[in-house]
This record gives C-alpha cells, structure tokens and sequence, in this order.
C-alpha cells in the first residue's frame, strides 16, 4: 500500500499530513459546512496537506433507514447499504462545493473511489486495504481531499457499510493508511468526558486517555467514538484527538498508555448501552453440549452475544435456563432462530426484555484495586436499582438494569466514584 512517507521522498515540498473527521452535527447544515469548509482551507494555509472525512448530515441516516423499513420490513441488506451509503455522498460533495465556494480546492472521493477494501457484511464491514494513490493525486494537486467517511467497497464491487458511527473508522483508517500524524475527530461535544455530559451535568473533560480504555468505553456504549476506530488507531498507533468542531479549544488525545496516565484514578468513566435486549431461554436439557449448540448457532447468524448467564431452572430437574443479551437491533431477525433452537433443545418458553440497559465503569487502576464491584452493586442498591446480569473483566465491570433507571445510574455512580471531582 502506498504511504504519505513513500510519496514524501519523492516530493521534498511535502508538509505534515492532517486527517480531519466531521460527524454529522458538525456538517448538519449549509453554515456548518461552509465552517467545516473555512476550518479545512485554514489548516491548508497553516502549511498542511489536509484529508477531510465527512458523516452524513445529523439525522440523515436514520432517515433513510426509516425509508427502507417503510418499504419493507426486513430490507435486504446489499440494498440497504447502498441506501445509507447516500448520506455521505451527499456532505462529501457538498463539503467539497463550500471549499470551492471558500476560494479554496478540493475533490471528494467516494469509498469505492478511495478505494476502501472491505469485508462483504453489509451494515457491519470491515475494512481490509486502503489505496492511497487517488488521495495522494488529490493533494499533489494542491487540493483537498474530501473523503466520504461510513462506506467501502467489497472484492465484488458491492458498496458496504461500517457500521453505525462508521465514520469515525473511516477517518482513524484513512490516517494509519496514508500515515498522518495524527486524526483529528471533530464532534458536537469538546472531548472525551468522565460519561456522556448530555445525560450527567457533573461530567468532566479527560485531557488524555489511553487506547485500551477508551476501547472499553467505546465497547460499553460511549458512542464518541465507534469502537473499531479506537482498535485501528491502537493497533497503527495513531494519536486521535477528540475535539469540538465549534471551538478551538483543546480536546482528548486518545494514546498509548504512558507514566502521565497511571495516576490514582480508579474509574476513569461510566458508559452505558441502550442497544441491548434480554433473552430469556427457559428450561433447557442440562447437559454438556446444550449451550455450545444454542450459541454456534447464533453465531452462525452474524449476531454477537453479551451478557451470558446460566441458573438451575425452575422448569424441572437436569433443566437449567439461559440468559442473554444481544443488540436490540438484531433481535427482530434473531428471535426466529433462537426459538428454533430453544425448542430443539428441550426448551419451553424463550422471554424476552427489550426495557434493559448496560451501565458500566471502566479504569486502568481497576487491576490493581480491590471491591470496586462491590462498590459498584452498594452504589446502584442504595438508588434502590436491581441489578439482573453482570459482567466483568480486568478493567470494567457491567451491570445490567432496568432502562428506567438509565439517568440515575449513570449520576450515582459517576458522582460515586469521585469522578466529579477529578
Ligand atoms: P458525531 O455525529 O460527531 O459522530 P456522535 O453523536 O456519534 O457524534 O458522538 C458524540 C456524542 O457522544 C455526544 O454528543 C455525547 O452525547 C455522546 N457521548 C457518550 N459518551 C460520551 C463521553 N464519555 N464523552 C463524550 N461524549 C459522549
Ligand atoms: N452516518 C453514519 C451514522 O449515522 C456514520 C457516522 O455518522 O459516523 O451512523
Ligand atoms: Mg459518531
């Protein structure tokens, strides 16, 4: 693959390269895409080669999400991609007419046009390659390059989709590709916080943040970034910086773990997920082999399992029950298979709960502190809030509750752990 480095030689005029991601508030309107337009031609003048990446305009997606689902009720996949691929056709060409409207020079490319290899799972792609020579043109012609962010291509010229927030791994992806020196993530909040500041009014800004948790917030539901961002920038240890694209100020550098970041603080943040849904598999045949069978083939769907429980049924002895959660977006196209299978598996009755959501904490200083589960569980029973699955690993610990209580969690146990005051 070619590099912004290996072009660099060749051309010894060459300047530092930027990567710069507008979501989709940050280009959700005309004026705001003239300012992303201005905010790009200033980084130019400023003696960069600038790559911009560009979401759909807010809301768009879900529009025409809501068109397809108005034309039929399970919409083909392949079709549906190349539906919501539209929206960021639409801002990278309109992102690309403002910097022409600006006095400046830019083109847009289309994930096909980058191109941007994937995997062939509609809605969910993984991205393989990254050409870079169409980029590389674009800027040698003093151009901006204007990078519609969310879709990809696969091996048989299908368009694809990354995934909701998509956009952000398209940018993270386009940097470790071309070799940026780092990607800029303009967004409608100001940085990574301790929680989602729209919900906890106490939440504060985190100047840095390691990979590896901010992957675990990313994971648990703090849709700032999308998870797979956060893996690429980790793995090509890109520095992604989190920042408002309504301001100047300084944001959230997402980094490698470092000295700096291993302070006292237990708990870094709180995260939590409303895409989760409960299914509730009565009184299967207690034996070895049962949970093996039940699970392969839900995995065998492209459906991704969370939270896993097993208990002693009350359906009869050598009867046990399972519990899980899978994302609520899925369980309208799972709920005919897992009712096939619990059957075929000596089950009488599948449950489900759609009314749940994931709360999390996630800290580094987790590994090396004892009770903060237990703290955890004090804190949500003290609000009176049950607690129906749990699940932990070397630096989170989830818990799953009414989604009620979403707000009330989310403050107690960020204001709990101290992380008003950090
Ligand atoms: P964009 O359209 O720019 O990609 P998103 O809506 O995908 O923006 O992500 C930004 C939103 O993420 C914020 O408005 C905020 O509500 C939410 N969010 C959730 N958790 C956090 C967090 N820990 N820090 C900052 N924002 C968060
Ligand atoms: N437009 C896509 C979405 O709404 C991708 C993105 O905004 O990152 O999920
Ligand atoms: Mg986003």
């Amino acid at each position: 693959m070619l590099t912004y480095s290996s072009w660099a030689r060749k051309c010894p005029a060459a300047v530092a390269l930027v990567v710069q991601k507008f979501g989709g508030t940050s280009v959700g309107s005309i004026d705001r895409i003239r300012n992303v337009a201005r905010r790009a031609i200033a980084t130019q003048k400023g003696g960069h080669d600038v790559v911009i990446v560009v979401s759909a305009m807010s809301g768009e997606t879900n529009r025409l999400l809501a068109l397809a689902h108005e034309v039929i009720k399970v919409p083909d996949a392949r079709e549906m991609d190349v539906v919501a691929a539209t929206g960021e056709q639409v801002s990278a060409a309109l992102t690309a007419m403002a910097i022409h409207a600006e006095g400046g020079q830019a083109r847009s490319l289309l994930g096909h046009q980058v191109k941007i290899l994937t995997d062939g799972a509609f809605s969910k792609a993984r991205i393989k390659t990254i050409e870079g020579s169409k980029i590389f043109d674009t800027l040698k012609q003093g151009r901006i390059a204007v990078v519609a962010g969310f879709q990809g291509v696969d091996e048989h010229g299908n368009i694809t989709t990354l995934g909701r927030g998509g956009s952000d791994t398209t940018g993270v992806a386009v940097a470790a590709a071309i070799g940026a020196s780092s990607c800029e993530i303009y967004t409608d909040v100001d940085g990574v916080y301790t929680t989602d500041p729209n919900i906890c009014p106490s939440a504060k800004k985190i100047p840095r943040i390691s990979y590896e948790e901010m992957l675990e917030l990313a994971s648990l539901g703090a849709k700032v970034l999308q998870i797979r961002s956060v893996e690429i920038a980790m793995k090509y240890a890109v520095p992604v910086h989190v920042r408002s694209s309504f301001s100047d100020a300084e944001g959230t550098w997402v980094t490698g773990e470092d000295k700096a970041l291993e302070n006292d603080v237990v708990v870094t943040g709180v995260a939590y997920e409303k895409n989760e849904a409960r299914v509730h598999v009565v009184g299967v045949v207690d034996k070895p082999g049962i949970v093996a069978d039940l699970f392969e083939s839900i995995a065998g769907k492209n459906i991704s399992v969370d939270m896993i429980i097993q208990n002693v049924s009350k359906a009869g002895v050598d009867r046990a029950d399972v519990l899980f959660t899978l994302a609520k977006t899925d369980l309208a196209r799972a709920k005919g298979f897992i009712e096939e299978i619990a059957k075929r598996l000596g089950s009488s009755e599948v449950r489900y709960d759609e009314d749940v959501v994931k709360v999390s904490i996630v800290g580094l200083g987790m590994r090396s502190h004892a009770g903060i589960a237990a703290k955890m569980f004090r804190i949500l029973a003290n609000e009176g809030i049950n607690i129906q699955a749990i699940s932990t690993s070397e630096i989170k610990v989830s818990c799953l509750i009414h989604a009620k209580y979403t707000e009330l969690a989310v403050r107690t146990l960020h204001d709990g752990f101290g992380l008003n005051r950090v």
